[in-house]
C-alpha cells in the first residue's frame, strides 16, 4: 500500500504539448495501483485558484494516450504570480488536503511550482493568522511534495534532452515542409517557413536537418546583418548544384547580430528583389502543437508520468521538489530550484548575447547538430561546387578571406561552434567522452560570434575511397545514414562508393561515386536508394576483388541482423583476404530493433509511429461496436520490441512478447479479463497487441477467444505497412548522427596501425547507448547476440517499460468482479513485484505468479519504477525460461558463424 494515505493532484498549465494526455493517464492510474488518491485541477493555476478540482477515476483516462492537448485544460494565470493568488491556491490544496502536487508545463509554469512549494510553510502560517484555516489542519499539510513534468514543443528545458510535445510539434512540422517540397518542386519557389521558438532554435535547427533545408535562422545563432547576401548566394548556389526549389527556415526568434528581428515576410523581399525566384510563406504557426501525439511523446510521457507518482509516494524523495527529465534514454529526477537555476543562467546568457553558452546549457546534441550542419553545408559544398565548376561565378567566388562565409553556411551565423564530443572529428571518437577539461579548453578557443569568424579550411584530399552498402530488409532512415556519411566523408577528403544491390552488387561491383549532390534529398525519402536485400555473403572472393579494383579502405554496412552477421562474416575472412582487412562499421537500420550493441535501430521509430497510428485507427472502428476483442500482430520476429512499445503507445490490454513464454492457461484467463471489461463498461473495447515471433500463434489466442460467448474477436496483422513512408523525424536526425559518427570511428581506424587482420578488431557497431552514440567493438558484442533467434538479450530497458505499459492497462478491480481468483492473485503479484526491493536471491528465485507474491516484503518501494518493474518482467519467465535465455545468448555466436559459412540459411 505504497500510495495509502497520499492525495495527489496534478494540473497541466501553460502552452499544451502533445503527450500530456499519456502523462496524465500514468499519472493517475498508476496513483490508483498504488492506493493513493489522485485528483484533476482543471486549467492550471487558474483553475486552482478557483478551487475547479475533481477526483480522477481510473476509466477517465481511458482512450487519450494519443490525442494531442490536455483533456484537463491549460491555461494562464496572472494572479498565481502574485502572492495573493499563490496564498488562494495554497488554502485550495490545504482544505482539500492534498499533500503532493505534479504539474505538468513549461518553464514559467514549473517556475511558480517553485515558488509555491518555497513559500509553502509561510503561506500555510498566513492562512492560521488571517483565520481561514484551522492550525490543525495547517499542522497536517505543513508538507506539500511537488514534481514537474516538462510539456513544452521547444524543447527549451535545459536539464532534459527532450520535452513532452517536442517530437509531435517536429512531425508536424517536417510533414508540413515534406508535402510543401513537393509543390515548390514543381514550379522552382523558394518557400519561407515559420516555426515556433522564441528563444529556442531547437525546432527550426532539427527541422532543417530533417528536410535538408537551404538556410535556416535561430535565436541562438543570429546572422550577421550581411544576411541577406550570405543566403541569396547559398540559395543561388544550390540552383546552380540542379536543386529546383529552396527551403528557407525561420524560427519566430530569429534575429541578426544586432538585434533586429528577421522575419519570414523580410526574407521573402530579398529573395525576390535580389534572387527573382518566386518566394512563398508559409507560417505553421498552432499547427504545430495539433495532431496526435506522436510515439516518442506517448512514450516519454507515460513514462515521466509514473516517475512523477514514485516520487511523490516515496517517502525519502518527498521532501524536496523534482523535475522528471531525460539523459538520452534515461529518466533522471533533478532537483526542482537547480533546474529553473539552470534555465535561468540560459535566459541570462541570452540577454548578455552569450550565445556559446546557452548552446553550451542547452547540451551537446544541440551543438552537435549544428556543428553537422555548418560543417557539411560548407566545406562539402564548397568541394561540390569546385569539382562542377572551377570558374567564378555571381554567386560564388573561391578566393578572398571570406572564401567560406560566401557560401552561407546552412545556419545563419558564420561562426563554427564546437560540440562536445565533435560529431565530425575523428580523434575524439570511439565512444570517448570529451573530459571537462578538454572541453573547456575547447569552448575557450571556439568562442561564438563575430569575432571568431574564421573561415573553415578545406581539408586536403585524401586519395582513398570509402563504400557504403545497405543489406536486409528496408528500414525507414537508411538514406539518411548514407547521406550524412558521404557528405561528412566528402568533407574530410574521401571519395565515397555507393554499392548498388546489396551483397550481390558488391561482389559483383555495381559501384557509383557519389558526390555532393548525388545524396540530395536522401534524408526524406524511405525505403533503401542504394536498393537492400535480405542476402548473405556467398561471395566474399569476388567482394575482395571490388574492395581492390575501387581502392576501398573503408566500408560501410548500413542494415539491420543481416547486416551485422556479414560484417562479422566479412571479418573472418581476413585472414585469408588481405584485402578485407580494412576498417569495416556498421549502422543498425531495422524496424525490429533487434541488433546488438545499440539501445535503438534506425527505421523502428517510423515503424512505432506507423503501429502507434494503426492501433489507434483499430480502436476507433470499434468505439460503435459493442464488445469486441482486437489481437492486434505485429513484426519483429522473434524480437518483441514493436509489440511492445506499439502496446504501450496504444494503451493495449495486454502485450504478448516473444521474450515471454505465455501458455493456454494465462490467454484464458485474459478472456475472463477481457469479458470482464467489455460487459462493464459496454462499448469498451479489449486490446491485445502481441508480436508475429510469439510460440503461442495469434490465430491460436483468436480460437480461445473465441470460444467466448459475451463478445466477438478479431485478428489484425498489421503487415509490411509498418515498415512506414517517409521516416520519422527521430529516424531521420538519429541517422544523420549515426551516418557521421561511423564515417569518424572509420577514420580513427585508418589512423591505427598495424590495419586489422583479424575478426577481432578493426570492424565497429554504431549505436546509441545511455545518451551518447558510440562504435562498440564486434567482440564486444559476443554473447549478447543469439543468432538463431536474430536477437540479443540487452533488452531489459525496454521490457521494464512493457511492464509498465501492463500496470497502466490494469483495471485492478477487475478480476476480482470477474470471479477469478488466478487472474486475483497474478494481479496481486503484478502489485506487490511492482513494489519490490532488488535483489539477486529474489530475483533468481522469482519462477512463477505464485512465487513472486511469496518473496515480496510489502512497500519497499525502489528510487526509481522503472528498476522495480523489472523485477517483474524476470518474474513472469518461468525458470526454465531463464536457464533457457542464459545459455541462449552465449553458445550461439561461433556455431551460427559456422552456419553462416556453410551456406545455411539464417532464420527468418
Ligand atoms: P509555460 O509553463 O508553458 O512556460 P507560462 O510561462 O505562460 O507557460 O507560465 C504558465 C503559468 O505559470 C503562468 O500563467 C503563471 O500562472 C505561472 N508562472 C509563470 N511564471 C511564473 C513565476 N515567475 N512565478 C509564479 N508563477 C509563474
Amino acid at each position: 500500500m505504497a500510495g495509502a494515505g497520499k492525495k495527489i493532484a496534478v494540473l497541466t498549465s501553460g502552452g499544451d504539448a502533445q503527450g500530456m494526455n499519456a502523462a496524465l493517464r500514468a499519472v493517475v492510474r498508476l496513483s490508483h495501483f498504488h492506493h493513493a488518491e489522485i485528483f484533476y485541477i482543471k486549467d492550471g493555476y487558474k483553475g486552482l485558484i478557483a478551487g475547479s478540482i475533481e477526483r480522477a477515476t481510473w476509466e477517465s483516462v481511458a482512450n487519450v494516450i494519443q490525442t494531442g492537448g490536455t483533456f484537463i485544460g491549460s491555461a494562464r494565470s496572472k494572479e498565481f504570480m502574485t502572492k495573493q493568488g499563490r496564498l488562494k491556491a495554497a488554502s485550495v490544496l490545504a482544505l482539500n488536503e492534498i499533500n503532493a502536487l505534479i504539474c505538468i508545463g513549461g518553464d514559467g509554469s514549473l517556475t511558480g511550482l517553485q515558488l509555491l512549494q518555497s513559500e509553502w510553510a509561510q503561506l500555510m502560517d498566513e492562512l492560521v493568522d488571517m483565520d481561514k484555516m484551522s492550525v490543525e489542519r495547517a499542522q497536517r499539510c505543513m508538507k506539500l511534495s511537488v514534481v514537474g513534468i516538462v510539456g513544452s514543443i521547444d524543447n527549451d528545458f535545459a536539464s532534459s534532452d527532450m520535452t513532452i510535445g517536442a517530437d509531435s510539434a517536429l512531425t508536424r512540422i517536417v510533414e508540413a515542409i515534406d508535402a510543401v517540397v513537393d509543390t515548390a518542386q514543381s514550379h522552382q519557389r523558394t518557400f519561407v517557413i515559420e516555426v515556433m521558438g522564441r528563444q529556442c532554435g531547437y525546432l527550426a535547427l532539427t527541422a532543417a536537418l530533417a528536410t535538408e533545408a537551404d538556410f535556416v535562422f535561430v535565436p541562438e545563432w543570429p546572422a550577421g546583418v550581411d544576411w541577406p547576401s550570405t543566403m541569396c548566394n547559398r540559395l543561388a548556389m544550390m540552383r546552380k548544384l540542379g536543386r529546383r526549389l529552396n527551403v528557407v527556415i525561420v524560427a519566430e526568434g530569429a534575429m541578426d547580430d544586432t538585434g533586429n528581428k528577421i522575419t519570414p515576410e523580410a526574407v521573402q523581399k530579398v529573395v525576390e528583389e535580389k534572387l527573382k525566384f518566386d518566394t512563398r510563406i508559409t507560417k505553421l504557426g498552432h499547427v504545430q502543437r495539433g495532431g496526435r501525439a506522436s510515439f516518442l511523446d506517448r512514450l516519454l510521457g507515460t513514462r515521466m508520468g509514473a516517475e512523477a507518482v514514485y516520487t511523490v509516494i516515496e517517502p525519502s524523495l518527498c521532501t524536496e521538489a523534482y523535475v522528471i527529465g531525460m539523459e538520452g534514454n534515461k529518466l533522471k529526477r533533478v532537483p526542482l530550484a537547480k533546474a529553473i537555476e539552470r534555465n535561468k543562467m540560459v535566459a541570462t546568457a541570452f540577454e548578455k548575447g552569450d550565445l556559446n553558452a546557452v548552446v553550451r546549457l542547452r547540451g551537446k546534441t544541440f551543438a552537435e547538430k549544428v556543428e553537422y550542419l555548418q560543417t557539411t553545408s560548407e566545406i562539402a559544398a564548397s568541394r561540390a561546387v569546385q569539382s562542377r565548376s572551377r570558374s567564378s561565378s555571381p554567386c560564388y567566388s573561391s578566393s578572398s578571406s571570406s572564401s567560406f562565409s560566401s557560401f552561407s553556411p546552412a545556419v545563419s551565423p558564420v561562426t563554427k561552434i564546437r560540440s562536445s564530443p565533435s560529431i565530425m572529428n575523428a580523434k575524439e571518437e570511439n565512444g570517448e567522452e570529451m573530459s571537462e577539461k578538454s572541453e573547456k579548453e575547447s569552448n575557450k578557443s571556439n568562442r561564438l560570434g563575430p569575432s571568431s569568424n574564421k573561415p573553415l579550411e578545406l581539408p586536403a584530399k585524401k586519395n582513398m575511397a570509402l563504400a557504403v552498402l545497405h543489406v536486409g530488409a528496408p528500414a525507414a532512415g537508411m538514406n539518411s545514414i548514407t547521406h550524412s556519411f558521404v557528405r561528412c566523408a566528402l568533407a574530410a577528403g574521401y571519395d565515397v562508393y555507393g554499392v548498388h544491390d546489396s551483397l550481390t552488387g558488391l561482389a559483383s561491383g555495381v559501384m557509383e561515386k557519389l558526390d555532393w549532390s548525388s545524396v540530395a534529398g536522401w534524408v526524406s525519402k524511405g525505403g533503401s536508394m542504394l536498393g537492400t536485400k535480405k542476402e548473405k555473403v556467398t561471395e566474399p572472393y569476388a567482394i575482395a576483388g571490388t574492395l581492390s579494383n575501387y581502392n576501398i579502405k573503408g566500408l560501410l554496412i548500413v542494415g539491420g541482423f543481416e547486416a551485422y552477421s556479414a560484417s562479422l562474416y566479412l571479418s573472418r575472412q581476413r585472414k585469408t583476404l588481405p584485402e578485407l582487412r580494412i576498417p569495416m562499421a556498421v549502422v543498425p537500420a531495422t524496424i525490429s530493433n533487434n541488433v546488438p550493441g545499440t539501445r535503438v535501430s534506425i527505421g523502428s521509430d517510423t515503424a512505432l509511429n506507423e503501429i502507434a497510428r494503426l492501433i489507434d485507427s483499430v480502436k476507433q472502428s470499434g468505439t460503435g461496436t459493442r464488445k469486441r476483442s482486437f489481437i492486434v500482430e505485429t513484426m519483429g520476429g522473434q524480437c518483441g520490441y514493436l509489440a511492445a512499445m506499439g502496446g504501450l503507445a496504444g494503451a493495449a490490454d495486454s502485450i504478448h512478447i516473444f521474450e515471454e513464454q505465455m501458455e493456454g492457461r494465462e490467454v484464458e484467463r485474459q478472456r475472463v479479463e477481457a469479458e470482464h471489461r467489455v460487459k462493464r463498461a459496454g462499448t469498451h473495447n479489449y486490446l491485445m497487441v502481441r508480436g508475429e515471433g510469439c510460440t503461442m500463434r495469434s490465430e491460436e489466442v483468436l480460437e480461445i477467444f473465441r470460444e467466448s460467448h459475451q463478445m466477438t474477436s478479431r485478428l489484425v496483422t498489421l503487415g509490411h505497412v509498418q515498415q512506414g513512408g517517409a521516416p520519422s523525424v527521430f529516424d531521420r536526425q538519429m541517422g544523420l548522427r549515426m551516418g557521421a559518427k561511423a564515417l569518424s570511428s572509420l577514420r580513427t581506424m585508418l589512423m591505427e596501425e598495424p590495419h586489422p587482420d583479424s575478426e577481432k578488431e578493426g570492424t565497429v557497431m554504431i549505436g546509441l547507448q545511455g545518451s551518447s552514440i558510440r562504435a562498440t567493438p564486434m567482440i564486444e558484442l559476443k554473447g549478447i547476440s543469439c543468432f538463431s533467434h536474430r536477437s540479443h538479450n540487452d533488452t531489459e530497458w525496454w521490457r521494464k517499460l512493457a511492464i509498465l505499459a501492463r500496470v497502466l492497462a490494469l483495471e485492478t478491480r477487475a478480476p476480482d468482479s470477474a470471479k477469478d481468483k488466478r487472474g486475483a492473485r497474478a494481479l496481486e503479484a503484478l502489485a506487490e513485484a511492482v513494489a519490490e526491493g532488488q535483489s539477486e536471491e529474489k530475483r533468481e528465485s522469482a519462477g512463477g505468479e505464485a512465487k513472486v507474491s511469496s518473496l515480496t516484503p510489502r512497500g519497499v518501494l525502489l528510487p526509481s519504477f522503472e528498476q522495480s518493474v523489472l523485477q517483474r518482467g524476470r518474474g513472469t519467465r518461468r525458470t526454465k525460461g531463464v536457464e533457457e535465455e542464459s545459455t541462449m545468448y552465449s553458445v550461439s555466436y561461433e556455431d551460427e558463424l559456422v552456419e553462416y559459412e556453410e551456406g545455411k540459411t539464417t532464420k527468418e
